[in-house]
């Protein structure tokens, strides 16, 4: 069996020679940033291929994040998930806001909205929960807490790109909901990120604060950044576009496979598809019970490390461990059980486009021996 490097994801790069046109345009109009033609074009295609009718491009999806809980003006403290990326919390902080961590359902991985009203003080004023894997959180269960209890709500949705929920763009739920065009992400921009929201008054904002506030020359309405997307990557995007759905439909097939071959493995589990959900199968996160698979989590993915295989322990350590966070009265170990036991147990495999029959085939060999 060959022994070549197998990576969890692999970039989904338009073809070279089709880029080509478009960089010509660029030069030759000499705008190649501040809202330019492929940038316009390019919110226009992603409102129309996700299903919403606004939405900002932003440099990457960090940014989106703190932008939203800018634009909706939250104070104190934010409740949120330490089972994902660290850029979820970091953006809370960054605004000066408290993080609160609360604990995660088991079968899914998201924020368990039974945990939520018990996190909820006088100085909270927002939910940003987290679609893992691209996973619909409990979106009915957490937005009736915020609506009682008066809350905005923030999806990270940096995995959730053309998720649809019994149709309908999982993009449209809560308040704002932010996407990640990171070149590990299932569509990607190089770097590049995005804000969806409800209506033109808020995208308009949204739009002032990416750049710097400014509403005209004179008129700067807010303590804006800097987080437009340039013309090129905006191009890129674009053209990225025509190729995603062929990208998800491999992801998909990748995904089936490792299901029907890792069936009955003892102390193996992974999820399988909802009811009414559209996946894009931007991760395939297995999970291991020591005791009953005979080898750790970390013993495989050192095995699978040995030869040239790598995937990732997406999410550990959580983001309650970090320095910066982990002495919050809701970082501690007992406040997040199910975290921490996902945490201890995950390994996200290798899927993407570009994997190929036999690549799979030696994975699966591999956690089954
Ligand atoms: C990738 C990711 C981000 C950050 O996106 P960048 O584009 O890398 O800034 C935020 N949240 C989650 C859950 C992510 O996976």
């Amino acid at each position: 069996m060959s022994n070549t490097k197998i990576t969890v994801t692999s970039p989904l790069l338009p073809p070279l020679e089709e880029f080509t046109p478009y960089l010509q345009k660029i030069w030759e109009s000499k705008w190649i940033t501040n809202n330019g033609h492929f940038h316009r074009e390019l919110e226009k295609a992603l409102a129309e291929y996700l299903g919403v009718p606004y939405i900002s491009l932003f440099t990457n999806g960090t940014l989106p994040l703190i932008t939203a809980l800018q634009a909706l003006n939250i104070k104190g403290e934010v409740i949120t998930t330490p089972y994902s990326f660290v850029a979820t919390t970091h953006a809370i902080w960054w605004n000066g806001l408290t993080p609160v961590f609360v604990d995660v359902d088991q079968k899914s991985g998201n924020m368990d909205p039974a945990k939520i009203e018990a996190a909820i003080s006088e100085r909270t004023t927002a939910i940003m929960p987290v679609h893992v894997y691209g996973r619909p959180c409990d979106t009915a269960a957490i937005d009736a807490i915020a609506k009682k209890r008066g809350l905005k709500v923030i999806y990270d949705a940096a995995h959730a790109f053309g998720v649809t929920l019994n149709g309908r763009s999982l993009l449209l739920e809560g308040d704002i909901s932010t996407l990640s065009f990171h070149a590990t992400k299932t569509y990607n921009t190089i770097e590049g990120g995005a804000l969806v929201c409800h209506d033109e008054k808020m995208k308009k904002q949204i739009d002032y604060l990416k750049n710097f506030g400014f509403a005209d020359e004179v008129t700067v309405v807010g303590p804006g950044i800097n987080s437009k997307m340039d013309e090129v990557r905006a191009a890129y995007g674009l053209l990225s576009l025509k190729y995603i759905d062929e990208a998800i439909k491999k992801r998909q097939k990748i995904a089936y496979r490792y299901r029907a071959e890792l069936a009955g493995i003892k102390g193996l589990s992974y999820f399988e598809d909802l009811p009414g959900v559209r996946h894009n199968y931007s991760y395939f996160p297995i999970f291991i019970d020591e005791p009953a698979y005979g080898l750790s989590r970390d013993e495989l993915y050192n095995k699978l490390k040995e030869k040239n295989i790598f995937g990732r322990r997406y999410f550990y350590p959580l983001i309650s461990k970090f320095d910066p966070y982990s002495a919050l009265p809701s970082a501690a170990p007992a406040n997040l059980p199910v975290a921490e036991k996902l945490a201890a147990e995950v390994l996200c495999l290798p899927i993407h486009h570009e994997l190929t029959e036999s690549d799979q085939e030696r994975i699966i060999a591999l956690i089954r021996g």
